[in-house]
């Protein structure tokens, strides 16, 4: 599940523009992990001007649970009493991105100021 919840951000992080040259970082090397059961870390650099950034944030109960709902279709690890097929698993869908979208959206409000912090 929490494989899951990371390809979810990595995939949320490449819809973005790179805030050092403007290109989008679909291509951009993105690394996600988790620093404790709530908190994740991602960091990812641009490969057009190198630029570094990402930042810290709470995995939050919804993240968990869309989480849950995509990792159910592989069969791993549920946190729903039944399982739940999905149509399709690959590639994620806006659908699936939506409750990240949403957990994101302070985190993204702050995109630019957080990527100046992350070089402390
Ligand atoms: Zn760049």
């Amino acid at each position: 599940m929490e494989q899951v919840v990371l390809r979810v951000l990595r995939a949320e992080v490449r819809r973005r523009k790179c805030p050092g040259c403007g290109n989008s970082l679909r291509r951009a090397d993105i690394e996600a992990s988790f620093r404790n059961d709530s908190s994740i870390q991602l960091h990812f650099r641009c490969r057009f001007c190198s630029f570094e950034g990402g930042g810290e944030f709470e995995l939050t109960p919804e993240m968990c649970r869309e989480a849950a709902q995509i990792a159910g279709a592989d069969g791993e690890e549920s946190l729903l009493p039944e399982p739940v097929t999905l149509p399709e698993l690959d590639p994620i869908t806006a659908d699936d991105l939506i409750t990240v979208h949403e957990a994101l959206a302070g985190w993204s409000g702050g995109f630019s100021q957080l990527l100046e912090r992350s070089s402390v």
